[in-house]
């Protein structure tokens, strides 16, 4: 199998796996005890909180654990729209993960009025839009890091600029940035960041609200005084002992990661090209800075996204088209109609997401792979 689906999802690292282990089964208390394996947990979460905070430059106490990205964007926006009081205008861009965008659309069901900026062709929301469309009653911006289907990276820190001189909540959707390139909240001057395990080489079900000490933010799952009482429900321990171990060892590792999985995607990329004619990169220039390191999604006129994922599928070929959580959906990416795909350019897209694991071999296979099964379903559609 050559597997290129790593913004869907990651397989656990052996080392994470190995560090969860004991939390299953003799490490097993509950967090809340007053008892001897109480304390052993609650000094498991205190360090995977060290670590995971240390992961973006910021401090222990500012990490709340979720049981994932979407419950982290879900009570970032809605709390943070709710934090704003009066302020009911509220900005984020065409091009979040349907986490954001399904929370502002239900809470312009609330009476609130959203604003989706729109991205130029290589999915930047520019801060200069950002700034164009701040009012005095706006309470509320959140713009993510990194795109999941393009893998275009924000300017968050001039965002964050701008909606700090101006006062207002800032939010970043840092999921697939979080554990691949370097992030500093200071630097990024977020208020309020998300970000999730499984993207990392962690567990699924498990994710992080990073909010920023100060931030008046309230609670969204009630319950029990757990995470200092801004988020109730028994702790997952090992999720969150996985959590941790994976964002050392990202952290430890990123350099290298970043440039080896870089490397291995221009290259995917000279192959392709080379190969498909008339295929059309979506997104920022592979070869700059601002692209995710291992994400590249290309539209291959004349052929159907869907039925290329199950010809390479025969092949061995793990792949995706829009993202994951839209596949099946037979709506075209709003990603890619938001940098200005057609509707059917859309649909003729791939994407391949890259990771350490992958080898130059892989890469090779996967290119001569998807050049045949691209000139049999032209061919089939010329014949
Ligand atoms: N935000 C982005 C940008 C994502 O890519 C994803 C997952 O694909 C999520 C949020 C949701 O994260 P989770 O799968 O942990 O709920």
């Amino acid at each position: 199998m050559v597997y290129l689906d790593n913004a869907a999802t990651t397989p656990v690292e052996p080392e994470v796996i190995q560090a969860m282990l004991p939390y299953f089964t003799e490490r097993f208390g509950n967090a809340s005890g007053i008892y001897e394996i109480a304390s052993v947990s609650k000094t498991a979460i205190r360090n995977a909180r060290q670590k995971c905070a240390q992961l973006m430059g910021a401090q222990p106490e500012e990490v709340f654990f979720t049981s994932g990205g979407t419950e982290s964007d879900n009570w970032a926006v809605f709390e943070g729209a709710h934090a704003a009081g009066e302020k009911r205008h509220l900005l984020t861009s065409a091009v979040e993960h349907p986490a954001v965008l399904q929370s502002f659309r239900a809470l312009e069901r609330e009476g609130y009025e959203v604003e989706y900026l729109p991205v130029d062709g290589e999915g930047f929301c520019l801060p200069e839009t950002v700034e164009a469309a701040i009012r005095p009653d706006t309470g509320l911006i959140s713009i993510m890091t990194a795109n999941n289907e393009i893998g275009t990276l924000q300017r968050i820190a001039q965002i964050g600029g701008i909606a700090k001189k101006h006062g207002i909540l800032f939010h970043t959707d840092a999921v697939q940035a979080y554990g691949q390139i370097p992030l500093d909240t200071e630097e990024l001057q977020a208020d309020l960041l998300s970000a999730s395990a499984h993207k990392l080489g962690g567990p699924k079900g498990v994710g992080l609200l990073y909010v920023r000490k100060g931030v008046p933010l309230g609670s969204r799952q009630k319950g029990g005084g757990q995470e200092r009482a801004r988020r109730a429900g028994t702790e997952n321990v090992p999720g969150i002992v996985g959590f941790g171990e994976a964002a050392r060892i990202a952290g430890e590792r990123m350099r290298e990661r970043q440039e080896r999985v870089s490397g291995l995607r221009d290259l995917l990329l000279a192959l392709l090209t080379d190969k498909i004619p008339n295929a059309l990169l979506n997104g920022p220039a592979a070869y700059g800075g601002e692209r995710l390191p291992g994400n590249l999604n290309l539209t291959i006129p004349g052929i159907e996204g869907e039925s290329l994922l199950i010809l390479l599928d025969g092949q061995g070929i793990c792949a995706s088209s829009g993202s994951a959580c839209s596949t099946g959906a037979a709506e075209p990416s709003h990603v890619l109609t938001a940098i200005g795909r057609s509707p059917e350019q859309a649909k003729a897209s791939l994407r391949l997401t890259l990771s350490h694991r992958n080898t130059e071999e892989e890469i090779r296979e996967a290119a001569e792979g998807i050049a045949a099964a691209v000139s049999r379903l032209r061919s089939l559609r010329e014949s």
